[in-house]
């Protein structure tokens, strides 16, 4: 880090001693650190950070609320189309390393995970020649096209679209409408682990598709042989593919949006010409409550009960219902895949949880896995709020 001053970027100071966050890499931060704001700050504006010592800490995007600045550089420099460059493509070479640049079976990734690749408020995911630029925040947003520039550069010919699905609170709606910033729809079917999964990135949930589930349904494809499957949450079908592919004797998926059935459906169809599947556009709270004693394996996948630490309690009974239905149900011998999405319940509380559930289904259970996002979601060390995905794979007897 140097001391040098610089008048270009908007200078956010900090209190004294609230500089240890910052100092520790931490991506985040939060308003009540802040002192002063000197110069014209509107959301999304850069900013520098300087300590009460007037030492400069870190570069990032302002924006009004709780977390008034995320982090994007703790180094002082311009930060121009050629910063934004080196961005992707060091998270490019982290992709490549791990294998998942031009791999014949798999051709759907996460490119750039927020945090992960120390770019709070922006998601690129590749589905095969597309990419899916989603920021979350103005500062993001603002850069869209010197984002969409730079995939082009990178990728070259491989990538033939870029469609920007952008999500943010203050934003307006006809500026944050979806659409291509480069190219147009193109070919919708991606491989994964060599299975095919069409994608809906323009009206499906997330950027169309979980591919942060991946290695959880390779795993759900080595147990499932000989069995009978619940996929609840299942949205396209990825674990319902899986387990079917792995020998399952019968797979139920549901969900409570048609879409997501017709997918899963379109996704069966894709990868078998005859497949015991059926599909079932049902509350799964419901569904549960009329299949007594019959699952071997049951995935539960549910989405974020919890957004904020407001709702943590709430989303606490919510999961634990749910897994005490899951549990007293699933046959004895049975596996259960529980999954929480939300940042806000840690692994310790759920775990604590399914704890809860067990003991109130009287339920003999033990843990054979614990489960995360794949290594093309990152967690960036200083900032361990970025480990969102958690499962427990677990036996259940009596
Ligand atoms: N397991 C999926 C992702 C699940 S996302 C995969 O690997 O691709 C959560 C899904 O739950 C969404 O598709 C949503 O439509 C569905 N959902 C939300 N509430 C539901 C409910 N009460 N009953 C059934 N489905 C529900």
């Amino acid at each position: 880090m140097n001391t040098a001053t610089n008048n270009k970027y908007p200078k956010v100071t900090l209190k004294p001693s609230k500089d240890r966050s910052v100092r520790n890499f931490h991506p985040w931060l939060f308003s009540g650190a802040i002192k002063n704001i000197k110069g014209t700050v509107e959301e999304g504006s850069i900013v520098e950070i300087y300590s009460n010592e007037d030492e400069y800490l870190a570069t990032g995007h302002y924006h009004e609320g709780s977390i008034m600045v995320r982090i994007f550089s703790f180094e002082q420099q311009e930060i121009d189309y050629g910063f934004w460059k080196a961005k992707l493509a060091g998270a490019y070479e982290r992709r490549r390393i791990l294998g998942y640049i031009d791999n014949p079976e798999t051709n759907a990734y996460r490119l750039v995970h927020a945090e992960g690749d120390d770019l709070p408020g922006l998601i690129i995911d590749i589905y095969y020649t597309t990419a899916i630029i989603q920021t979350h925040t103005p500062g993001m947003f603002a850069i869209r096209h010197h984002l969409a520039k730079a995939i082009q550069e990178i990728y070259g010919d491989s990538i033939k679209a870029i469609f920007d699905k952008s999500i943010h609170k203050n934003a307006v709606a006809s500026e944050t409408a979806s659409h291509y910033l480069y190219g147009d729809k193109g070919d919708d079917l991606v491989l994964e682990n060599g299975l095919k999964f069409k994608i809906d990135w323009e009206e499906g949930q997330k950027t169309g598709f979980f591919i942060d589930q991946r290695d959880n349904r390779e795993l759900v494809g080595k147990l499932s042989k000989g069995k009978t499957v619940l996929n609840a949450f299942s949205y396209s079908g990825g674990f319902s593919v899986y387990a079917l592919k792995g020998g399952a004797k019968l797979v139920h998926s549901v969900d409570s949006s048609n879409k997501a059935i017709e997918l899963a459906d379109i996704n069966i169809q894709n990868n078998f010409d005859q497949a015991n599947h059926q599909s079932f556009p049902e509350d799964v709270f419901d569904f549960l409550k009329k299949m007594d004693n019959v699952y071997d394996l049951i995935i539960l996948d549910p989405p974020a009960f919890a957004k904020h630490l407001s709702s943590v309690d709430k989303a606490t009974i919510g999961y634990r219902n749910l897994n005490f239905e899951a549990l007293r149900r699933i046959k004895s011998g049975g596996i259960l895949f529980t999954f929480s999405c939300s940042q806000v319940i840690d692994k310790t509380l759920f775990r604590k949880i399914l704890f809860l559930a067990a003991a109130q289904a009287k339920r003999k259970v033990r843990v054979l896995y614990q489960l995360s996002q794949p290594s093309d979601h990152p967690i960036n060390l200083f900032h361990p709020e970025g480990e969102y995905l958690k499962g427990l794979v677990v036996l259940v007897e009596d």
